[in-house]
């Protein structure tokens, strides 16, 4: 973890960090990504899985030790509206008190005239933590009056939600308008992680992709056809390749707009020095469940009938071998339908496999980090991302406006500005 640490903390950074913040008795918004999953237990609504709201904890530790009076402020699921208690914050209110011994109120609201009287009234190391932004229809369509509302709310702001950077939204974009904005430590790290991979990786780069859809992962195939040595192919996604190349698919999920986009991507990878790797053996089922009939085949035609839901053996077998000899390794996507245990081999043998990987290890997006995390191996990569889309889009190369809008840290060291 060491080596790869020092590496993560080596990409391009040029915005101004909240470590360089004067935040002593001032309030501070700072904007997390408190998005985690929630159900019913024990009498109420519980956090599931509070690995995001952890990630949060160095900036709100630091705000905290340096004396600042702490409003934070994150979206939960997608609310159709207006307020829906089933999205309220509160079990997230709660599970942040746990973790941080600290009285963390629950706003009523997420701006307003009452939320301005307990903002005001805030103390030094308190915390308050607004209701659900997206109960404002104004956060998505990035409303300047609710931009302007949530400014009233403090003096500086901190943006520590890598995973919602990728949206220009009201709590992301329309406030650094009106306050001195600066990044999170999350934000930061992720942002210098992903950018080391990008453009100044260990060689040889090997870049392994999965899951549902070629739309999805399109921009990232195609940035690194020009700048990986490898591209590992397996997952749902797969199947639009074996089409474009004239494979039986049988019953597989095929993404159909998605096949001429993969006959493109083999023909450019003809040209380029990348080699792009398809799985040579699949695991069949004959439906989408745990319980059906299961088959190994040893080749890549799937006959009518029967699915295909992982990568075979002798694809993991080949796959790991490429991740333990790479300097560098990035994986987006499970490599099968891996909550189906007879069908998560294939995503286990590339979790373990990056695992044990003597290179730089980055692992982006939401369903590849639950599957690490289900195996126990989260904490034997490099940098686990808590951003999917936004860390797709990073790696594509296209700018996030989360981070382009806060200030540049040469800006602030000219002015003084803090
Ligand atoms: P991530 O969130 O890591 O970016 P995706 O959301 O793109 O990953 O894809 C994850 C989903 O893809 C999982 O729900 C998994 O079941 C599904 N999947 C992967 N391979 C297959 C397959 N061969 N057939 C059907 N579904 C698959
Ligand atoms: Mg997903």
């Amino acid at each position: 973890m060491s080596e790869g640490g020092g590496l993560a903390a080596r990409g391009e950074f040029a915005k101004a960090s909240v470590r360089d913040a004067e935040v002593g008795g001032r309030r501070v918004l700072a904007r997390v990504d408190f998005n985690v999953p929630l159900a019913d237990a024990d009498g109420g609504r519980r956090v599931v899985d509070d690995t995001r709201i952890r990630a949060a904890l160095p900036t709100v530790e630091l705000l905290g030790d340096r004396g600042a009076a702490l409003v934070l402020v994150s979206h939960l699921g997608r609310p159709k509206g207006g307020p829906d208690p089933a999205l309220s914050m509160a079990p997230v209110a709660a599970r942040l008190g746990e973790l941080t011994g600290a009285d963390v109120r629950l706003a009523p609201a997420v701006v307003g005239e009452e939320v301005e009287r307990e903002a005001a009234a805030l103390a030094e190391g308190d915390v308050l933590l607004l209701e659900n932004s997206r109960f404002e229809p104004g956060e998505t369509k990035n409303d300047p009056e609710l931009a302007a509302a949530l400014a009233r709310l403090a003096d500086i702001y901190v943006n520590d939600a890598f995973g919602a950077a990728h949206r220009a939204h009201a709590t992301t974009e329309g406030v650094t308008h009106h306050l001195p904005s600066y990044a999170g430590l999350l934000l930061e790290r992720e942002v210098r992680a992903l950018t080391a991979v990008r453009d100044d990786p260990q060689r040889p780069l090997c870049v392994v992709l999965g899951g549902a859809k070629v739309t999805d992962k399109i921009g990232v195939i195609e940035r690194f056809l020009a700048g990986a040595e490898q591209i590992l192919i397996g997952g749902a996604m797969c199947f639009s390749f074996f089409r474009a190349q004239g494979h039986g698919t049988g019953g597989s999920l095929v993404e159909e707009e998605g096949v001429a986009l993969a006959r493109e991507v083999l023909e450019r990878a003809e040209e380029s020095d990348c080699e792009l790797v398809l799985p040579t053996d699949l695991v069949l089922g004959r439906a989408f469940d745990a319980a059906t009939e299961v088959e190994h085949l040893d080749g890549v035609d799937v006959p009518d009938g029967w699915m295909g839901l992982d990568v075979g053996p002798r694809t993991v077998e080949r796959y790991g071998a490429a991740i333990g000899s790479a300097g560098t390794v990035f994986w987006n996507g499970p490599m099968g339908a891996f909550e189906l245990e007879p069908f998560a081999a294939g995503t286990r043998g590339v979790a373990e496999a990056v695992a044990a990987a003597p290179g730089f290890t980055v692992v982006g997006g939401g369903d590849s980090a639950a599957a690490l995390a289900e195996f126990g191996l989260a904490d034997r990569v490099d940098w686990l991302s808590t951003g999917g889309g936004a860390s797709l889009e990073l790696m594509e190369g296209r700018k996030l406006p989360g981070v382009e809008a806060l200030m540049d840290r040469a800006e602030v060291e000219a002015t003084g500005r803090k």
